[in-house]
């Protein structure tokens, strides 16, 4: 069944900032729904229009089938989990738990409801304490907590992790996909990071400027990417792209003449004599050691380089290409070493250089 149906919804600021575009998004029951997007493209206020917090200026909203304009928001099948866990600091982890939920329900079922969610979240042993005697992670889950007592079908979060540190939100995305497990509820979770969206989506939704650049699972959305900015934004470190002339079934590019795998010349006829970005990501670059020219190969010059202990990010550039194009090394190399890379050719994307769609 559908959760969440949003057709044509748009928001404009009274400052005439248009947040959000003609966002059309159909949502399946106990679907993980990641938005992610650069800050400021409208995220945020997206997901406060699913929750009522915000007015749509523009389009309809439906939960369960049902149109949401005129439903408040406590009204909504739904809770929300925000960036920073507002907890009250006199209150203990249980009241803070159940404060929003006091009056709703019996006091012995409100105390069951609190039991089974501080179960859960394996936070049993904390009930009794107050939040400064918490650590951030346990923060977070007690907040958490307060969205699953109301047991709303639907959750959103917003940007959760964003103010945890980097090692404290591995553990939390894997808690957090645990308890979708769980709990079986539809989730709407906002992030600019690129690494939550791909490791805990069941379906990834990118936008930008307000406006949806691509829907998709993780797979698709990285092997598939529908424009150069999704193709940039998701990913360690972006796909490259690289400017060439698309003349005769071959690929003019950094100063070499390149050919093209057969299946991409029907597609790319109609750029016959144009200008076409070629897109290739970091990991389907190879990087030889010797500086000997191979046939396939281009000179690539190396002027930095970021060492991961595994790996390295080589920073360099491409013969005479203007822009820089990075590279995974699995050997150490120094600044300046020149270096020669061949391109995996059943990896390389085509983008059309003035839409920034993809070609093939
Ligand atoms: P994100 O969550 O992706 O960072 P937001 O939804 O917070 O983006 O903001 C989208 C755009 O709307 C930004 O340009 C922001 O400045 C603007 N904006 C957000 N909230 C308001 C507001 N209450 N009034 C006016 N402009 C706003």
């Amino acid at each position: 069944m559908t959760a969440l149906v949003l057709e044509k919804i748009g928001k404009c600021y009274p400052n005439h900032i248009q947040a959000v575009q003609d966002f059309s998004l159909s949502v399946e029951e106990g679907e993980f729904i990641v938005i992610v997007g650069p800050s400021g493209c409208g995220k945020s206020t997206l997901l406060r229009m699913i929750a009522g917090l915000e007015e749509i200026s523009c389009g309809e909203l439906y939960i369960h089938g049902q149109p949401m304009k005129d439903v408040r928001p406590q009204d909504r099948d739904l809770a929300m989990v925000f960036q920073t866990p507002a907890l009250y600091p006199h209150l203990s982890v249980y009241d803070n738990i159940g404060i929003g939920m006091r009056g709703k329900f019996p006091l012995q079922e409100l105390d069951c409801r609190i039991r089974d969610t501080a179960d859960i979240l394996e936070i049993s042993e904390l009930l009794m304490q107050k939040p400064n005697t918490l650590s951030g992670g346990q923060k977070q889950r007690v907040a958490l907590g307060r969205a699953i007592v109301r047991n709303a079908s639907i959750l959103l979060f917003d940007e959760p992790l964003s103010s945890l540190d980097a090692r404290l939100r591995v553990q939390m995305r894997s808690e957090i996909m645990a308890l979708h497990e769980k709990l079986q509820s539809t989730i709407i979770y906002v992030t600019h990071d690129h690494t939550e969206a791909m490791t805990m989506a069941s379906r990834i939704v990118v936008m930008k400027n307000g406006r949806i650049m691509q829907v998709g699972t993780p797979d698709e959305i990285y092997e598939e990417p529908a424009n150069t900015f999704t193709a940039h934004f998701m990913g360690t470190v972006g796909m490259n792209f690289l400017e060439g002339m698309y003349h005769d079934r071959k690929l003019s590019v950094c100063g070499r003449n390149i050919d093209l795998p057969a299946s991409v010349h029907k597609v790319l006829r109609p750029y016959e004599g144009k200008v076409i970005f070629l897109g290739i990501r970091p990991e389907n670059l190879h990087i030889e050691r010797e500086a000997i020219l191979k046939k396939d190969g281009f000179s690539y010059h190396v002027h930095s380089v970021e060492y991961l202990g595994h790996e390295c990010i080589l920073h360099g550039r491409i013969g005479e290409n203007p822009t820089d194009t990075m590279v995974y090394a699995p050997f150490s190399t120094s600044y300046k070493d020149e270096l020669v890379l061949t391109i995996d050719m059943d990896k390389i994307h085509f983008f059309d250089i003035e839409t920034e769609q993809k070609i093939i």
